[in-house]
Order: C-alpha cells, then sequence, then structure tokens
C-alpha cells in the first residue's frame, strides 16, 4: 500500500469538523483523549453501510445479509492484523473499552477468581479498569491490590513484584495513563506477571490511536480498546484475547447468535468469538472502524508519532513559561497528552475561560478520582494530541491558557 505523506494540511482536510469557529474564535481541538475526530473516510463508510448495506448479519440467506455478515467478518480480519492477532476469532466486537473490561471482570473473574483471591491494578487506572474488578471482588470477598506510583506518575515495579508474590489471579494496567501519559513498561509487566504463571489484560484505550500494537510481541492474554479514540466511530471497540482463554471462558452476555442450541432444559453456546457476542452488533460502526484503521495504516506510522511527540515536547515547554505552572504527571515516557494545574487556580475555572477562547481541552478528575487523591488535587486541565493537531494551536492554547490565568489569580 502506497503511503500518505504526512501533509498537515491534507490530513486536516479530512476532519471538517475542525474548520469551524466556536463563540467566534477558530475551534482548537485538544480533547482527543475523551474521543478523536472523524475523518471523511470513516463518515461516508458508515453512511454507505446504511444507504445501501444494512442488514443483520450472520442469520440471513439472503444477498445483502451475506454482503453485510461478510463486510463485518473482513472488519474483523483488520482489526486482528493491525494488533498482529494470531487469528481474527481473537477479536471480539464490543461496544468500546468499558464493555471489554466489563466482559473480563465478568467472564475471566468467574472462571479464575474464587472466594478470597485478589486482582492487581495500578494507582493510576481509569476508573473503567478499577471499579468492575473491585465490584467483582466484592462478590467474592477477594481483594484488589494497587501497584504504587511515584510523584511523577511511574509506577513502582518492585512494589509490583511484591505485589505478584501474592499470586493475584489476574493483573489489569493501562498502557497509556489518560490522566498523567505515563507510558508503562507493558512488555517487562507481562513478562514478570507470566513468571507466575498470571494472565495480564491491557487497557489500550489510549495507546491504539498512537502506538503501533503488536499483541504477539507483547504476549498479553488480552488488549482493550475503544474505537472512538482511534478515529472510528462511537459505539464500537474491541477484545484481543489469546484463543486459549477465550475457549475456556464462560459468556458474558446471553441472547441471540452467541449460542449453539437452545431448548428450554439446556443451552449450548456458539464458537469463539460469537459466544461474546450478544445480539445484534453496531455492524456500521465494526465498517467505521476498519476504515479508520486503514486510514491509520495509510501514514508511516513512526512519522506520525514522531510529530506528535514534537506536539508533547513543543506544549511543555511553552506552557512551562506559565507562572505556578504544576504539570501533573512527569514520567520520562509520555504519550499524547499532559496535564497541569496552576497554583491557586480550580482547573474548571481555567477550562471554562479557555474554551470561550476556542480551546477544547477537558478539566476534571478524568474518571480517574484515585490519581488525584494521591496529588491531593481537584482535578487537572488535560490537552490531548491527534494527529491533525499543529503547534500553531498549541501557540493559541499557550496563550489562551496565560491569559485566563492572569484573569483569575
Ligand atoms: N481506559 C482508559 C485509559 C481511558 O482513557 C478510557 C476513556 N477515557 C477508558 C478506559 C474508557 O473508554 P470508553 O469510555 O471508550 O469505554
Amino acid at each position: 500500500m502506497a503511503l500518505n505523506q504526512f501533509n498537515i494540511n491534507d490530513i486536516r482536510a479530512q476532519f471538517p469538523v475542525l474548520d469551524q469557529q466556536v463563540y467566534g474564535k477558530p475551534l482548537v481541538y485538544f480533547d482527543n483523549a475523551a474521543t478523536t475526530q472523524k475523518p471523511l473516510c470513516v463518515i461516508e463508510r458508515e453512511r454507505d453501510y446504511y444507504l445501501h448495506e444494512n442488514c443483520n448479519i450472520h442469520r440471513g440467506v439472503h444477498y445483502l445479509s451475506q454482503m453485510a455478515t461478510e463486510a463485518y467478518e473482513n472488519a474483523r480480519k483488520t482489526v486482528a492484523q493491525f494488533i498482529n492477532a494470531r487469528q481474527p476469532q481473537e477479536i471480539v466486537f464490543t461496544r468500546g473499552t468499558t464493555e471489554s473490561l466489563n466482559l473480563l471482570a465478568t467472564s475471566l473473574g468467574q472462571l479464575l477468581v474464587g472466594e478470597g483471591d485478589k486482582v492487581v491494578v495500578s494507582a493510576m487506572e481509569h476508573h473503567s479498569n478499577m471499579v468492575p474488578w473491585q465490584q467483582m471482588l466484592m462478590h467474592s470477598k477477594g481483594q484488589l491490590l494497587v501497584i504504587r506510583m511515584d510523584k511523577n506518575g511511574v509506577l513502582d515495579l518492585n512494589h509490583y513484584e511484591e505485589l505478584l508474590k501474592q499470586r493475584p489471579k489476574i493483573v489489569s494496567i493501562a498502557h497509556i495513563s489518560n490522566t498523567l501519559g505515563t507510558v508503562n513498561p507493558i512488555k517487562e509487566m507481562i513478562s514478570m506477571a507470566h513468571k507466575y504463571d498470571i494472565p495480564v489484560v491491557i487497557d489500550g484505550a489510549q495507546s491504539m490511536a498512537h502506538q503501533v500494537i503488536d499483541v504477539q510481541d507483547l504476549d498479553c492474554d488480552f488488549y482493550v480498546f475503544s474505537g472512538h479514540k482511534m478515529y472510528a466511530p462511537m459505539g464500537i471497540g474491541g477484545l484481543y484475547g489469546k484463543m486459549e482463554w477465550l475457549e475456556k471462558m464462560p459468556p458474558y452476555q446471553f441472547g441471540g447468535e452467541m449460542v449453539d442450541t437452545v431448548s428450554f432444559e439446556k443451552t449450548t453456546f456458539n464458537k469463539v468469538p460469537f459466544k461474546f457476542e450478544a445480539g445484534t452488533p453496531n455492524v456500521g460502526a465494526a465498517l467505521g472502524l476498519e476504515t479508520a484503521v486503514k486510514f491509520i495504516q495509510s501514514f508511516d506510522r513512526q512519522e506520525v508519532e514522531a510529530y506528535e511527540d514534537e506536539l508533547l515536547r513543543y506544549a511543555t515547554e511553552q506552557l512551562a513559561n506559565i507562572e505556578g505552572m504544576r504539570f501533573i504527571g512527569q514520567a520520562p515516557k509520555r504519550n499524547g497528552l499532559i496535564s497541569f494545574v496552576i497554583d491557586g487556580i480550580h482547573p474548571y475555572d481555567l477550562g471554562t475561560i479557555i474554551d470561550k477562547m476556542g480551546v477544547a481541552v477537558r478539566t476534571g478528575h478524568h474518571c480517574a478520582e484515585p490519581v488525584m487523591t494521591f496529588f491531593g488535587i481537584p482535578g487537572t486541565v488535560r490537552a490531548s494530541f491527534a494527529m491533525y493537531n499543529t503547534k500553531e494551536e498549541i501557540d493559541i492554547f499557550v496563550k489562551a491558557v496565560d491569559k485566563a490565568a492572569n484573569m483569575l489569580k
């Protein structure tokens, strides 16, 4: 496949939503960690599906149903190949990271976690990678073990080793923190857990758009993600699982499509991955996800990563000049986002003022309340980047932050 030149103007032209004014100011969209914008090709793919192909899949004998089934299963193949899964069947389509993690907490939990057992997460998890495990453990009277981090937002691997010695049943950690931007050393952490035969779940919500993911190289047991954070539509995401696990795990939801034979006495279940895909899936969004994957693949990934790293470096350097600036998360390896507070200013007030200047950032606890408790702050201002952002936008953003900070002091 011929790669697209990394030309920022061409890229931005594919995202018409960026080309608008809010409050009479050009929009600067820096809330990409919450959701990325969608390129025209993705929007058109989903639209095309509804215009020409819409049909329920897997059970129809007629033409449209067969075409839609084939397209949906091809989307699975594309996603599998994107993350180097061994086979397409190792990809379960879900609504996104949250649903994937709930599936795992329920199903893998049922398979592995008995009374009093333990599960390890890290101190920087999104609520989605903490609450499902916590709730499951409440029922089994088990315990959630939390890997400590330091004040830079770096996980303490010695503490992790100590926790592994307590023989937890599952480890579940974020690849990239959505609050601190820390890139965790997941390959090393997976291998450490495997020495104790403990399976590892990786929350890849923040990494799929930014990094090349190779699940075989990582050797993770599960990798979960959301389409909408990687230029795909909302309502679609996935769960990669090693086939040997998926085959052993019980179904998570019950209903049509996931069954093999049904009688009032007994039900047998369909094969993997259909066993985990009860009911009618979001076919149009799955096709949009496939197109988003192809969109990402149409660029030199290293070039995109280097460009995004440069945006992060530049934003950090520029923001550091603002009086009272305190970065939350200063790990040496960070990706995609920058989180900060300014002395004496509530992040919410800052976010509200810069919004009126056209700059969209996220403020608050970013669904990671324990992280805020750890740093003793109510929240942060978070600016997160995508491949379509520019240094000029960072200049506007930094000026807006400076101006707002002066107004609020
Ligand atoms: N984990 C992480 C690290 C995230 O950043 C997010 C989204 N902010 C989630 C999980 C949840 O993703 P979703 O809302 O798409 O299910």
